[in-house]
């Protein structure tokens, strides 16, 4: 199609799909026998409708700060840019290389987002009423493709690239794992705990995943194909938005 790149995955399903993620990409899904002709015939009927959600994510892409130079970094939303003098986060002298100074700030984006997500969760967690988990601590770690999840022990684990993104953001995600403690699934009392706990959830996912694709385009993090957080297949599907 145009040469469009896209994935193609095959299995043992019946029918074909198309995804359009939040990172631009393009993924086809078909059964595991079907010629390349019907699948690109398939790919040129849905041809109008994969352009505009391509656009809908350059669109929100543009909007988004940008980052022009090589000591810029996204932190909560914003541009920042680091340096051993007259920047916004100081490196201390004695890290002297350019790479060194990478690891203090990582160092310090890590610190950073143990605080802010720590802080989120203990304004939270008593508007989350009686959960089914007890809440057991937060875990960071740096994952390629989620944002956050919650196991069944009761531990929460944040993306540590999510410092990048505005607080709303982030806000979204906590609140996100944390009704994880009450419902350990994406069902409607799910979604309703979160709705009432964290009303503007809507936007702040949308937004998330205009973030996720800016982060995505700089390699600054990582491919996730979901916005919120956990839910391993939400991509955007022929036209119909799954819940998450
Ligand atoms: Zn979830």
């Amino acid at each position: 199609m145009d040469g469009l790149p896209y994935e193609l995955v095959r299995s043992s399903r019946r029918t074909m799909t198309v995804e359009v993620h939040p990172t631009g990409s393009v993924i086809v899904r078909s059964p595991n026998r079907m010629p390349l002709y019907e699948i690109e015939r398939f790919l040129a009927m849905r041809q109008a409708w994969i352009h505009e959600r391509l656009q809908d994510v350059e669109a929100k892409r543009s909007v988004l700060p940008q980052r022009t130079q090589p000591n810029h970094f996204y932190h909560r939303g914003e541009v920042l840019e680091w340096g051993w003098q007259n920047a916004d986060v100081l490196v201390p002298q004695q890290h002297t290389t350019r790479s060194a100074a990478l690891r203090y700030i990582e160092r310090w984006q890590r610190a950073e987002a143990r605080s802010l997500f720590s802080s989120m969760i203990s304004e939270h967690l008593p508007a989350i009423g009686v959960p089914g988990l007890r809440y057991q601590g937060l875990k960071l770690r740096r994952m390629k493709r989620r944002w956050g999840s919650c196991s069944s022990t009761g531990h929460i684990t944040l993306n540590e690239h999510l410092i990048r993104v505005p607080d709303g953001c982030i806000r979204g995600v906590v609140v996100h794992e944390l009704c994880h403690l009450v419902h350990l699934h994406h069902g409607a009392a799910f979604h309703h705990l979160v709705a009432d706990v964290y009303p503007d959830h809507r936007l702040s996912d949308t937004l998330l995943d205009a973030w996720t694709s800016v982060l995505h385009a700089h390699a600054d993090a990582f491919v996730q194909s979901s916005s919120n957080a956990d839910v391993s297949d939400a991509a955007i599907i022929s036209g119909v938005r799954p819940s998450m």
